[in-house]
């Protein structure tokens, strides 16, 4: 692993996200707006992974954040988001990505889902997107070496529909149809990306983190 230097106490000038996807990386660039450089993993060579095995979304961002700002030396923002289907219990939750399997496709698990939910009719169809962001400051250490972590959270509620909608969007998009739509509405794959951005839960977390980073100058 190479390491390019590590920011000074209270460098505010770049911030690192704690991801190898330019996808992610531009989507917070647009979502968040800040004056600070976003970095990914990739432009500073770490080639290390953290191990995402917490129980919630907020865990495994924290984990992320903390893993890397420890690794970087450089403020770290890290995300977990997927979804939480009702007649499931909740699950996938942070299987989400792995729901079919651990190199499933987005199809593959659009497929298994919509198999586990045959049959049902609308009102047991709910689910909800959710995304926990995570950002660590490695200055602000503790005295007991814990990097302090501040987290923002967003949740976009909907329901499943009973087949494939759109192309638009990622993941679970296509079979996604966002509360404000009837039952057999449009899914959010037939939204475009602007309109999901304003009601989606990742645009809500990065909302609520653009606060944060700003009142901390960033
Ligand atoms: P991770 O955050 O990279 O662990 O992956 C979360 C997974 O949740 C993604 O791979 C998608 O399957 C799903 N997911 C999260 N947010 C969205 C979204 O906005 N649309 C569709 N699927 C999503």
């Amino acid at each position: 692993m190479a390491l390019e230097g590590s920011a000074g106490a209270s460098d505010r000038s770049r911030l690192l996200v704690a991801t190898r996807s330019t996808h992610k990386l531009r989507e917070l660039r647009e979502l968040l707006g800040l004056r600070a450089e976003l970095i990914d993993l990739d432009d500073i060579g770490i080639t290390d992974e953290a191990i995402e095995d917490g129980e919630t979304f907020e865990a495994n961002a924290s984990k992320k954040a903390r893993f890397f700002a420890a690794l970087s030396g450089l403020p770290t923002l890290a995300d977990d988001s997927g979804l939480e289907v009702d007649a499931l219990g909740g699950a996938p939750g942070v299987r989400t990505r792995r729901y079919a399997g651990e190199i499933a496709t987005d199809e593959e698990n659009n497929v298994k889902l919509l198999g586990a939910l045959s049959g049902l009719p609308a009102p047991q169809r709910g689910a909800r997107y959710r995304c926990a962001l995570a950002l660590a400051l490695p200055e602000s250490r503790g005295t007991r070496g814990g990097i302090p972590v501040s987290l923002a959270q967003g949740t976009l509620e909907g329901r499943i529909a009973v087949a494939p909608k759109g192309d638009g969007g990622f993941g679970y998009d296509p079979i996604f149809e966002p509360a404000g739509e009837p039952a057999g509405g449009r899914t959010l794959g037939q939204w475009t990306a602007e309109a999901k951005n304003r009601i989606s839960h990742r645009g809500k977390a990065a909302r609520r983190m653009h606060r944060i980073l700003t009142d901390l100058g960033f």
